[in-house]
C-alpha cells in the first residue's frame, strides 16, 4: 500500500478502515539465504537494499526485542557528513545523499530536515582543527563553511558570548547537517523490506551460532533453530556478545551514552550546535523539546541507562554554553549501549568465517550512517566484495595497524 495525501483523504473518507499493518508478523522458516541478526536501523536497512538493489528476498530480520527498541530509536536524531579522513568522508557522504531521497525512495514521512549542524570553535588550534576538515569536506564535494564569531552570533544569540570561561571564537556549519525522526526510520526501512518479502521477526533472540568446518550454517535462537546461506550481524552494542556466539573476539567495548529533552519551549535554535570546549550538543525537535546530550559514561556497561554523574556534567557543560537552560525542566532522559570500536570509526567487512559478515563499531555515530551502512552491507553480502567506499572499514585494520582514527586521538573507546 502506497502511502500519500490522497491515501489519507480516502481512508478518512473510509472511516479509517482500510490501513493494513505496516509490516506482517512471520513465523521463522527453517531456511533463509540471508539472516540478519539485529532489527536495529542497521539490519532494517541491509534488509531493505539487499531486497530492493540486489534482489536478494528470502531475508530475514532476527530482533530480540521489538525493532526500534535498541539505539535506532534511541539515538538524538543528527545526520551529516563532516568528516575529515578519506576512509571516512565519502562514506558518510553517500550516506547524507540517501537521507535527501529516502522519503521518496522507501515512501514514509521521516521528517528529514536539513537544519544545518555548526560545529563551534574556542581557540585558534580548533579554528585551524575546523578548517583543514573543511577544506577536506569541501575537496570531497560536501558543503562546509567557516563563521567568525559574528556570523555565530546573529544566528545563536543566546549562547554565552560575554562571560565564558571558554569564549567562542566561530563555527564550521555544515547546512546539509540536521536531524532526522529516527523511530521513522526503522518503521519505513521494516515496512520497505517487509513489501519486498523480507519477514521481521521480532522477540527472536539469537542465542547461539551453529557452524560447520569454515561456514555457518545457521542460528540457534528463541524461536528454534534456523538455517542461512548467510549470516549478517548488526547487533550494535551487542555486537561483541553476539560475535563471541561465532567465535569471534571483537575490538569492540560496549559503553552507555545518554539523551536527554526538556519540556516544549517556544522555537529558539534553528539548528544542531555542538560545544567544542566540553561534552554537549542541543538541537529542538518540532514539539519544542530540547534534545541533548554529551559524552559516553566511560565504563562498560549492557545496561540501556546512565549514570547520574553524565547527567550532572551535561548539564554543567549545557549551561556554560546556554545559561538559560538553567531554567529549563528535562522531561526525560534514557541511555543506549553504544558498541566502541578501537579507533572510532566502523567495521562492515566479512569475518572469520566464509559466509559471516559483520556491521559493528558505530560508536555514538552510527544512527547518520544508516542508510549508506545498509546499502554498503548488502553490496557486500550480495557481491562478496565491499562497496568502494567502505574498502577501508575491515575488521584486520587493527592487525594491521592502519587506523581510521578521525580525531587523531589514539585508540581508546573513550576518546573517540
Ligand atoms: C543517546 C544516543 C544518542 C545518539 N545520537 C546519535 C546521533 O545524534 N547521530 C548519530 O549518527 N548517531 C547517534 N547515536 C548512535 C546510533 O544511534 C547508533 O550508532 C546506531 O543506531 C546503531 O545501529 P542500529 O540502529 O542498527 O542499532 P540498534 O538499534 O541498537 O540495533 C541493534 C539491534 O540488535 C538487537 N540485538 C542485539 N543482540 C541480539 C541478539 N542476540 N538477537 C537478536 N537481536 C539482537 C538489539 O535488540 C537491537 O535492536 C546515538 C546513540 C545513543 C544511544
Amino acid at each position: 500500500m502506497r502511502y500519500s495525501a490522497l491515501s489519507i483523504l480516502l481512508n478518512g473518507l473510509r472511516g479509517n478502515a482500510g490501513w493494513r499493518p505496516a509490516w506482517r508478523q512471520p513465523q521463522p522458516r527453517p531456511h533463509y539465504d540471508v539472516v540478519i541478526v539485529g532489527g536495529g536501523g542497521h539490519g532494517l536497512a541491509t534488509a531493505y537494499y539487499l531486497a530492493k538493489e540486489f534482489g536478494i528476498t528470502n531475508v530475514a530480520v532476527l530482533e530480540k526485542n521489538y525493532i526500534g527498541s535498541g539505539n535506532v530509536g534511541r539515538n538524538t536524531t543528527i545526520i551529516r557528513s563532516n568528516y575529515l579522513l578519506p576512509g571516512n568522508n565519502p562514506f558518510y557522504e553517500l550516506s547524507m545523499k540517501l537521507w535527501e531521497g529516502l522519503e521518496q525512495d522507501f515512501n514514509f514521512n521521516a521528517m528529514v530536515s536539513q537544519r544545518g549542524v555548526v560545529n563551534l570553535y574556542h581557540s585558534d588550534a580548533q579554528r585551524d582543527a575546523y578548517v583543514r576538515r573543511g577544506n577536506a569536506m569541501r575537496l570531497h564535494g560536501v558543503d562546509a563553511e567557516l563563521l567568525d564569531r559574528d556570523a555565530i552570533r546573529a544566528v545563536l544569540p543566546f549562547l554565552d558570548f560575554d562571560n565564558a570561561r571558554f569564549p567562542i571564537q566561530g563555527g564550521l556549519i555544515q547546512r546539509r547537517g540536521g536531524t532526522v525522526r529516527h523511530d521513522a526510520v526503522a518503521w519505513g526501512y521494516a515496512r520497505g523490506a517487509d513489501s519486498r518479502g523480507v519477514d521481521i521477526v521480532q522477540n527472536c533472540e539469537v542465542t547461539g551460532v551453529r557452524q560447520d568446518g569454515n561456514r555457518v550454517t545457521g542460528v540457534e535462537t528463541t524461536q528454534g533453530f534456523i538455517g542461512c546461506d548467510r549470516l549478517a550481524l548488526a547487533a550494535a552494542g551487542n555486537s561483541s556478545q553476539v560475535a563471541q556466539m561465532a567465535g569471534l573476539r571483537l575490538p569492540v567495548e560496549s559503553h552507555v551514552l545518554q539523551a536527554f529533552v526538556s519540556e516544549a519551549l517556544k522555537p529558539f535554535i534553528d539548528c544542531v550546535v555542538t560545544f567544542g570546549a566540553g561534552h554537549f550538543y542541543v538541537s529542538q525537535s518540532d514539539k519544542g523539546g530540547l534534545v541533548f546530550g554529551g559524552d559516553i559514561d566511560g565504563y562498560n556497561s549492557y545496561a540501556q541507562r546512565g549514570n547520574l554523574a553524565t547527567v550532572e556534567h551535561v548539564a554543567e557543560a549545557g549551561k556554560a554554553l546556554i545559561p538559560a537552560l538553567s531554567r529549563v525542566r528535562v522531561l526525560r532522559s534514557w541511555g543506549g549501549v553504544m558498541d566502541m570500536s578501537m579507533d572510532g570509526s566502523p567495521i562492515i567487512d566479512r569475518v572469520h568465517r566464509d559466509n559471516l559478515y559483520l556491521n559493528a563499531g558505530w560508536c555514538y555515530g552510527g544512527f547518520k550512517a544508516t542508510p549508506a551502512s545498509g546499502y554498503c552491507f548488502a553490496h557486500l553480502i550480495a557481491k562478496g566484495e565491499p562497496h568502494e567506499t567502505t574498502r577501508q572499514m575491515r575488521l584486520d585494520r587493527f592487525e594491521r595497524g592502519y587506523l581510521i582514527d578521525e580525531k587523531g586521538q589514539g585508540a581508546q573507546p573513550n576518546l573517540h
